[in-house]
């Protein structure tokens, strides 16, 4: 079994400073008075209420601590519902009577803060109550320094106690989690651990090119993606980037980008070139899904300062370039115990493992009942680009789950012998190359919920998202399946013969959930469809399956959200599906009324004068390059007029009526017209003359 031992990074590649600028547990056992460690790691463990004198003394060691490390200032660093996180920052500073100052911080300032928050999106909900927000301390999350702040890392309500933020559902689906498995443990006989925690490691992909092309790309600058782009003579086709050697500036950033990780106690372990040109990709060591969730923002802001302060510009977006693999998140998650036993890891028998199996069972019912939640998780106008672009995994929430579980899994619901097959090698076919036993669980990279081994590997994420959403969803569905099966198992005292009874139900009724093929292909869509399973292609076509019956039932049993909160979340999503798309048909009408009409008829003017300049010494004007070239070049640009005269329409009207769907039917592809007479100008027009950096200038510029 997992000791735990693969949870903590190596020591000897652990540098002196890991964690440094962390008020994590080796500093909290040193700065703080033994009794009030204790009663502060009991919040920590098990949720025990904290007590405001605790709160005073572990303030005052906090601020010893961080001033110490040149900090001035704190923060209430908080997870608002725009998926980026927020600060206030307060000085420490306290005036005095006589005059002076000190350095103070209290219990109180430590446990709670006002933010003035009418700014951050509530949906609707917080003009209903009051218009403050409040900030309430997460102890289980570590206190740490970023840019000379002491950050605090809090929860964020209204003053009616509705939820404001990411992270406190993300708590509650912790909490959910947690109680449901104990209960199925109980009845294996476990009576000893106290705690089960999803852990999550999440792999973080990017993009880096030259900060100077970036800051001459308007749509770069203002939405994250290229808005206009013709396809570079070479792309990713030669599949020479993936694994590929770094390159020495990008070898420089991410050294400076690991210590700097490090220091805040992240530890980034594997780095190498994704797919397309210029990509990249991050992974850190797994934690609680909660501290994942925070390190994981602190990772994608530390990786843009890291690379400015390299000349690059990182790139976060879903789908930064057309043509050319877009940015994901891999969100592995399993379960751990306290005691480090990763529950899904199944042993050398498999199908022996009763618990294991369960456990699996559990997932594969959960997946299926709420594909629509899975969906909605990584639902956003950005990732829209990416999934099921055949780089991707499609919008069809399926599971993979390699050929010996799903052997095991057909045993079970037949009721049928399994016969462990011995574990198939690997034959090299090389003398002097060991032959090595092939992985059971191979990976099938198109899998968009992958079961890896020891874990299962959730691949729909965006790459600019917060992980927030997904990690609730997944703790919350398997808590509330887990919960099901709990009271079946009580009833049944346990025995095996009701587990595997129960097994052999759910197997049958949600197995249409598993699919081991190639995700990418059409006919895998034709079969989901046969199999009735649900393909949300787009944000807009999943909205509404958000506040359903379903899901207002499933989020209120584990206190998770009310229905108003699920409403709101549904409204801010799809406010924010508008928003994005229209800031994007702005931009690209700016540039091209702005940027390429103008060069394009500085371009023309060039041809023309040489062509009278030309026929003056005697060369006939009717040249068939000039003639066929200022024909092409004139037929683009009122291409390119009409197209954003009729944009701007669709637009206008699109915004009158607040339609998510007008935005889908007719913005998106009213953008896509209007990009066309660009790309093709853009290939005849002479280089010197386009107004912004083209795709192989930025793709190569690294
Ligand atoms: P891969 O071959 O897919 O890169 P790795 O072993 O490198 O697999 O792990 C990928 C990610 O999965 C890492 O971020 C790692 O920390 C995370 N991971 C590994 N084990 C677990 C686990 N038990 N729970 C959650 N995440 C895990
Ligand atoms: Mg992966």
């Amino acid at each position: 079994m997992d000791n735990g031992k693969d949870r903590v990074p190596n020591r000897a590649d652990v540098p002196s400073f890991f964690g440094e600028m962390v008020f994590g547990d080796e500093v909290m056992k040193t700065k703080l008075p033994r009794d009030i460690y204790r009663s502060l790691r009991q919040t920590i463990d098990e949720g025990s209420e904290l007590d405001i004198t605790v709160a005073n003394v572990v303030a005052a060691a906090m601020k010893d601590w961080a001033v110490e490390k040149g900090a001035t200032h704190y923060t209430h660093w908080f997870q608002p519902m725009n998926g980026i996180t927020a600060e206030k920052h307060d000085s420490f500073l306290s005036p005095q009577e006589n005059g002076g100052v000190i350095m103070e911080f209290s219990g109180k300032e430590l446990i709670k803060g006002e933010p003035d928050a009418s700014s951050f999106p509530s949906g609707g909900l917080r003009s209903t109550f009051e218009a403050r927000g409040y900030t309430a301390w997460d102890p289980t999350s570590y206190a740490f320094i970023k840019d000379d702040s002491l950050c605090i890392p809090t929860v964020f309500c209204s003053y009616g106690g509705e939820v404001l933020d990411k992270k406190t559902p993300l708590l509650r689906s912790m909490e959910a989690l947690n109680t449901h498995t104990l209960r199925i443990l109980r009845l294996f006989g476990d009576h000893k651990t106290t705690r089960v925690s999803a852990t999550v490691g999440a792999e973080q992909e990017y993009f880096l090119i030259d900060h100077a092309l970036y800051e001459r790309r308007k749509d770069l600058i203002l939405t994250g993606r290229t808005l206009f782009g013709a396809r570079p003579p070479k792309g990713q086709e030669l599949e020479d980037h993936y694994f590929g050697a770094i390159r020495p500036r990008v070898m420089a950033f991410m050294k400076e980008l690991n210590e700097e990780l490090w220091k805040l106690g992240v530890y980034a372990k594997t780095e190498h070139n994704e797919a397309a040109p210029s990509q990249h990709e991050l992974a850190p060591v797994f934690v609680t899904s909660n501290i994942a969730t925070d390190q994981n923002q602190l990772t994608m802001e530390i990786m843009k300062k890291v690379a400015d302060r390299h000349g690059l510009a990182c790139l976060l977006h879903e789908k930064p370039f057309e043509g050319v693999n877009g940015s994901g998140k891999h969100n592995n998650w399993s379960l751990t115990t306290t005691d480090g036993v990763n529950l899904f890891k199944p042993g050398k028998t498999p199908h022996n493992n009763r618990l294991f199996l369960l456990l699996l069972c559990a997932v594969i019912t959960a997946v299926d009942l709420h594909q629509d939640l899975l969906r909605i998780a990584v639902a956003g106008a950005g990732n829209d680009h990416r999934l099921g672009g055949n780089e991707a995994p499609p919008a069809i929430v399926s599971m993979f789950l390699g050929d010996e579980l799903e052997a095991i899994l057909d045993s079970i619901e037949n009721g049928t012998h399994y016969d462990p097959h011995v574990a198939s090698r690997m034959v090299t076919g090389v003398q002097t190359l060991p032959n090595f036993n092939k992985d059971t669980t191979d990976r099938n990279r198109t899998s968009p919920f992958a079961f890896t081994g020891n874990k299962f590997e959730f691949r729909m994420l965006g790459s600019s998202a917060s992980i927030a959403e997904a990690n609730i969803v997944l703790n919350t569905i398997m808590a509330d399946v887990l919960a099901d099966f709990a009271d079946e198992l009580e009833a049944a005292n346990g025995s095996n013969e009701a587990i595997d009874a129960l097994m052999k139900r759910v197997i049958h009724e949600h197995k249409r959930i598993i699919f081991n093929g190639n995700n990418y292909t059409h006919e895998w869509v034709e079969e989901a469809e046969r199999r009735g399973l649900l393909n949300l292609r787009t944000t807009a076509d999943a909205i509404p399956y958000y506040a359903s019956e379903k899901n207002i039932r499933l989020f209120g049993r584990h206190n998770i959200f009310n229905g108003s909160e699920i409403q709101s979340r549904s409204e801010i999503l799809e406010e924010n599906y508008r928003k994005v798309i229209n800031i994007e048909a702005l931009t690209m009408l700016e540039m091209a009324r702005r940027e390429i009409l103008p060069a394009v008829y500085a371009y023309e003017k060039t041809i023309s004068e040489n062509a009278v300049a030309m026929a003056a010494v005697g060369i006939p004007i009717v040249d068939r390059a000039t003639m066929n070239t200022l024909n092409q070049l004139t037929i683009l640009h009122n291409q390119l007029y009409d197209r954003a005269e009729s944009l701007e329409e669709t637009l206008r009207s699109a915004v009158a009526a607040k339609s998510t769907e007008d935005f889908r039917d007719k913005v998106l592809p009213a953008m896509a017209a209007l990009r066309e007479p660009a790309d093709a100008l853009e290939m005849i027009v002479g280089r010197s003359y386009w107004p912004f950096p083209t795709y192989d200038e930025m793709l190569f510029s690294v």
